[in-house]
C-alpha cells in the first residue's frame, strides 16, 4: 500500500502550500501517476479521503493524470510506447528495459485559495 505514503505526502504538501500562501482550503490536488507505478487509484481515492479528514483539504477533488509507460531504444536513440518493463523497439525489435517515462509518483499540482 504504498498509495497511503504518497498520499499523505502529496496531502502534507497541500496544506504547506496553504499556508505559505495565507490560503483558506485546498480545492483540488493534482497527482502525475505512471503506468508502471503499481499504484491503484481506488486505493488513492480512499487514502485521500482519510488523509484530508478534519483538514483544509478535506473535500478537495483529487485529480489523477496518468502517465503512459515510454521505453528508451539505445540503437535507434528513440522512445517508444511500452506497456510492459521489458519493452520491444517497434522498429529493430530491440527489447528495452530502460523505462524513460511510466514510474512516476508525484505531486503535479495544488489548487489553494
Ligand atoms: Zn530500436
Amino acid at each position: 500500500m504504498h498509495e497511503v505514503g504518497l498520499i499523505q505526502n502529496a496531502v502534507a504538501m497541500a496544506l504547506e502550500t496553504v499556508r505559505s500562501r495565507g490560503a483558506g482550503r485546498v480545492h483540488a490536488i493534482r497527482l502525475r501517476i505512471g503506468a508502471m507505478s503499481g499504484v491503484v487509484p481506488e486505493a488513492l481515492q480512499f487514502a485521500f479521503d482519510l488523509a484530508c479528514r478534519g483538514t483544509p483539504a478535506e473535500g478537495a477533488a483529487l485529480e489523477i493524470e496518468a502517465v503512459p509507460a515510454v521505453c528508451w531504444c539505445a540503437a535507434c536513440a528513440a522512445e517508444f510506447a511500452c506497456d510492459d518493463f521489458l519493452g520491444e523497439c517497434p522498429r529493430c525489435h530491440a527489447v528495452s528495459a530502460e523505462l524513460r517515462r511510466g514510474t512516476e509518483m508525484e505531486l503535479a499540482a495544488v489548487e489553494v485559495s
